[in-house]
């Protein structure tokens, strides 16, 4: 592997791409540690991650821990409102904007807790899908403070609390996603006594690029088709209740990566806004969903994990759209909506970890030597590894593969011995290495090497679970921004993999940013005995928490929310500790107090057999209490 000499942290910066994923919240410093970087009135503050690791450690709280930034919270939640009011402002629009966050992007009661009390200065509402969300919404927000958007199916239930909150000042508005609804939002007003404010979620046919592209076009699953809401229309009309039809919702998908796209979408709901408001429906808001894409690969372009637009280009194309359908028609502007939710919160946290071990694919350090008597193969074998510079690349890669399969077979038919086939591993990689170097100094890729540097990258040990911490990088491949957080003065020698701690196959993550596309290494330091080596992963605010399971039943991480101050220091605010053992177990319904019991009764037995003493009974009791109250992960 080349090593790079005159390393600064501007060339790491680049070629982790920092400046083009993290919108300015992370950077890296000159003593090349990464930062966390905000503006306050009285000046920019960059604070390194290093020095919240070292706090973390201090308090005992081991690693793996997500990490929150409250402040980022706030500064997207302010970017996002801003963003909309200058747009508005610029182009003459007269509705405002109202976000609403849906709390099923994350549901922890820190973030919604947070978004509720720094949005309240904005009227930044909340989004609620099911009973339970709503239930929070009513709780984290004071009646007045935001809207409360009620999606997903709802029951009288769901109905009456909506209905009584209403009484008491919420502005909340149902969403009927189904004709099924409207029967029981109807009944439950009548029962109740309360004039509920209506929102209907159209089906577009605009359809959207992207991974969640399924939610868009005729066949998405939820909304009305147009059919069905000329239907609603004519039962609202007939009972009179066209006053209290005001609102118009759709939904395209997450992470739309096209701008136009998201223009077109906007188009098509204007249409329908204009016709409702033309049929004598009251109307007054308009609910673009959500969308709003994270550029989680700095590319800024219209693939899955980026977008080809910024904020300021949404805000205002969204507005300028709704404007050019409205003011035609002569329709009021309206209150506008959306529901972001990974762009909100995306920034905020960080999965940091330590890498706890590396298995590297290099050749023994051993001079090397064939006997005389050694199979003719390996002979071969060698002569490849000696014709690298002089043959082409590929040929030579041929050849290779040919004559350790042979050898292998060699050694299944018990023809030659375990250290004939171990010379053999160790020359192949030797010729695999060569032609890696030989393709860094520029020679043509051909194809079927393309995977090379991926099989001879060294595989780093990360003390985390994949599956419970970044489950959309297993189930959809979703890139996130990985990076270690120190030791940017030292160039990155090795390239790596890195694997999780589950032992699943599944359990890796082998797809990073490059400097130009995306990597199937990552760039790492070497680990140096008896230090640690973190690791950050960026941009997880959202879905991750929620979605993660306990695949072999590794649990919560340890949660950290710190606020960092305008002086450059930092508090640590929030904790909350990850699962213990005895947690995991008890959500696959084992009891850890009969786990105790059993196991007891199993040393008692070997104490009467004499296979323990009494002592040695207490000591492996005491270890099995503690186990069941450690933490998940790698404990040091
Ligand atoms: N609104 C609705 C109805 C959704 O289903 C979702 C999630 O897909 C969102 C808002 C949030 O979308 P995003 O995170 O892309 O802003």
């Amino acid at each position: 592997m080349a090593v790079l000499s005159d390393w600064s942290p501007e060339q790491a910066a680049a070629l982790y791409r920092v400046r083009d994923w993290s919108a300015g919240y992370f950077d890296l410093s000159a003593e090349g540690l990464v930062t966390v970087t905000l503006d306050f009135p009285e000046g920019r503050v960059s604070v390194p991650l290093m020095d919240m690791v070292r706090g973390l450690g201090e308090r005992g709280l081991q690693m793996p821990v997500l990490l929150r930034v409250e402040n980022l919270l706030d500064a997207q939640i302010a970017r996002l409102n801003e963003s909309f009011r200058t747009a508005m402002e610029s182009l003459g629009y007269r509705g405002a904007y109202r976000g609403v966050f849906p709390i099923k992007v994350n549901q922890q009661r820190q973030v919604i807790e947070e978004i509720a009390a720094f949005g309240a200065r904005y009227g930044h509402g909340l989004e609620a899908g099911s009973k339970a969300e709503l239930i929070v919404a009513l709780a984290m927000l004071r009646p007045g403070q935001g809207m409360v958007v009620c999606n997903g199916y709802k029951d009288e239930e769901f109905a009456d609390l909506g209905l009584l909150a209403r009484k008491i000042g919420y502005n909340c508005v149902f969403v009927i996603e189904s004709p099924a609804e409207l029967p029981i939002i109807l009944s439950r007003s009548d029962a109740l006594g309360v004039r509920p404010s209506i929102g209907v979620r159209v089906k577009l046919s605009s359809r959207v690029g992207g991974l969640w592209n399924e939610t868009s076009g005729d066949r998405s699953i939820f909304g009305l088709t147009t059919n069905q809401l000329v239907e609603l229309v004519d039962k609202l009309r007939e009972r009179g209740m066209l006053d209290c039809l005001e609102l118009l919702h759709y939904h395209l998908g997450s992470q739309i990566p096209n701008i136009r796209d998201i223009r077109r979408g906007v188009l098509e709901a204007c249409r329908y806004y204009v016709d409702l408001v033309n049929e004598g429906a009251a109307m007054g808001y308009l609910d673009l969903g959500g969308g709003l894409a994270v550029d989680y690969e700095g590319a800024s372009a219209n693939t899955p994990h980026s977008r080809n637009y910024s904020l300021d280009e949404y805000t205002v194309d969204v507005v300028e759209a709704i404007m050019g359908v409205l003011d035609p028609a002569g329709i009021a502007h309206p209150v506008l909506v959306t529901e972001s939710g990974r762009a909100v919160v995306a920034y905020a946290s960080v999965l940091l970890f330590n890498a706890l071990d590396v298995t590297s694919f290099e050749p023994s350090g051993e001079p090397m030597s064939i006997g005389e008597d050694e199979h003719e193969l390996l002979h071969g074998l060698a002569e490849v590894q000696t014709a690298v510079c002089s043959r082409g690349v590929q040929e030579c890669y041929n050849d290779a593969i040919y004559y350790l399969d042979e050898i292998r077979d060699l050694f299944r038919r018990g023809q030659i011995g375990m250290r004939s086939e171990a010379l053999a591993e160790d020359i192949f990689l030797r010729i695999m290495h060569r032609i890696a170097r030989q393709l860094e100094a520029g020679a043509p890729m051909p194809p079927e090497l393309s995977q090379l540097p991926e099989k001879i990258a060294d595989i780093y040990y990360g003390n985390f679970s994949v599956f419970q911490s970044l489950p959309d990088a297993w189930a959809i491949d979703q890139l996130f921004p990985i990076m270690p957080i120190h030791r940017h003065r030292e160039a990155p020698t090795r390239r790596a993999i890195i694997a999780d701690i589950t032992c699943d196959s599944d359990g890796k993550i082998d797809r990073f940013i490059g400097p130009q596309q995306a990597s199937r290494t990552l760039p790492v330091h070497v680990l140096e005995e008896g230090e640690e080596y973190y690791l950050g992963v960026f941009l997880v605010g959202a879905y991750q928490e929620t979605l993660g399971d306990l695949h072999n039943l590794m649990g919560d991480t340890n949660v950290v929310s710190v606020r960092i101050n305008a002086d450059g220091s930092f508090d640590f605010v929030k904790e909350m500790n990850g699962d213990s053992i005895a947690d995991v177990l008890t959500y696959v319904e084992y009891d850890p107090g009969r786990l105790q019991v059993r196991f007891r009764d199993t040393a008692e037995q070997a104490v009467r057999s004499g296979r323990i003493t009494p002592a040695e009974r207490a000591q492996i009791l005491d270890q099995f209490a503690a186990s069941l109250r450690g933490y998940t992960y790698f404990e040091k």
